[in-house]
């Protein structure tokens, strides 16, 4: 596959995490519009057999006045489905960083998606199921006290900080490297959360960062020479750990429900472009 062949010599690998229905929408049983084809593919709004049939030989639709399904198909580097657990999106994504962080390289994992999609429930989790963030944070300081038992004289030291914005380098035989793990904001239009005031504008600069994200994610796909990291500050924070040397994974956050249709295809295909870094 010519799509899926560009995107594993990426340095963004971006995967699909597809949550469950939940409770209420169970109980509402409600229609779902992602059909999971394996673990590269699904499809959006697929075309359902029954809405087909023949009359006199034609093919005819149920329902005239029935919106025609988009039926398209997307690959990524990976599709989790519905009972997937955070240890699964551990294992395929954020695990085999830590090579890279301790060669010296930036890092990023980035959750995308709208509100409910669950971004923080793979960022952070909860006590029975603890997010990524942890996982791979355990994993890290596993790798470092392996390392020291094999080498005391070296050290390996972690540096925990949240939200920073220094410059990294070297500095003599010490080398830095940063892995930042981010939850961002839902990725919902400001428009349908309907806030106002104060609200109205943190939702606007919300979009603001994230459209921002979107104009990075774009300049480095078509390998523009100027990317505009300036335009916000989280695409500022991500500047050293987006493009060139330093390797990022991108979990979009998607629900099956088709209460959330819109949601679902925008995060489909801002990812969809985000795959061609
Ligand atoms: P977001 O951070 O994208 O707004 P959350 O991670 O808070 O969304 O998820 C919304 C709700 O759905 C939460 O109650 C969360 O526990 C639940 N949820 C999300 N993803 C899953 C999942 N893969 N399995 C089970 N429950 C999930
Ligand atoms: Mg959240």
């Amino acid at each position: 596959n010519v799509l899926f062949g560009a995107a594993s010599k990426a340095n963004l690998k971006v995967v699909v995490r597809v949550r469950p229905l939940n409770a209420r929408e169970q109980a509402n049983n409600a229609k779902t519009v992602i059909e999971l084809v394996d673990e590269h593919m699904l499809v959006f709004d697929p075309k359902k057999e029954e809405d087909i049939f023949f009359y006199h030989g034609v093919k005819q639709r149920r329902d005239i006045t029935k919106r025609q399904h988009k039926d398209q198909k997307f690959v990524f580097e990976r599709v989790f489905g519905p009972e997937s657990s955070n240890q699964d999106i551990f294992e395929t994504t954020t695990k085999d960083l830590i090579d890279t962080l301790l060669e010296g390289y930036n890092c990023s994992v980035f959750a995308y998606g709208a509100t409910g999609a669950g971004k923080t429930f793979t960022m952070v989790g909860r006590q029975d199921c603890p997010g990524i963030t942890l996982l791979t944070l355990m994993e890290l300081y596993a790798r470092i006290d392996a390392m020291e038992a094999e080498n005391p004289g070296s050290s390996v030291e972690v540096v925990l900080k949240k939200n920073e914005g220094s410059g990294c380098g070297s500095i003599s035989n010490v080398s830095v490297a940063k892995l930042s793990m981010i939850d961002l904001a839902g990725s919902e239009r400001g428009s349908s959360t309907g806030c106002k005031g104060a609200r109205f504008r943190e939702g606007a600069n919300i979009n603001r960062s994230l459209l921002a994200l979107g104009n990075c994610i774009n300049a480095l796909a078509d390998g523009k020479s100027h990317i505009p990291y300036r335009d916000s500050k989280l695409t500022r924070l991500l500047k050293d750990s987006l493009g060139g040397n330093c390797r990022s994974v991108m979990v979009a956050a998607v629900s099956m429900a088709s209460t959330t249709f819109e949601d679902t295809f925008n995060t489909l295909r801002y990812s969809n472009r985000a795959k061609t870094i």
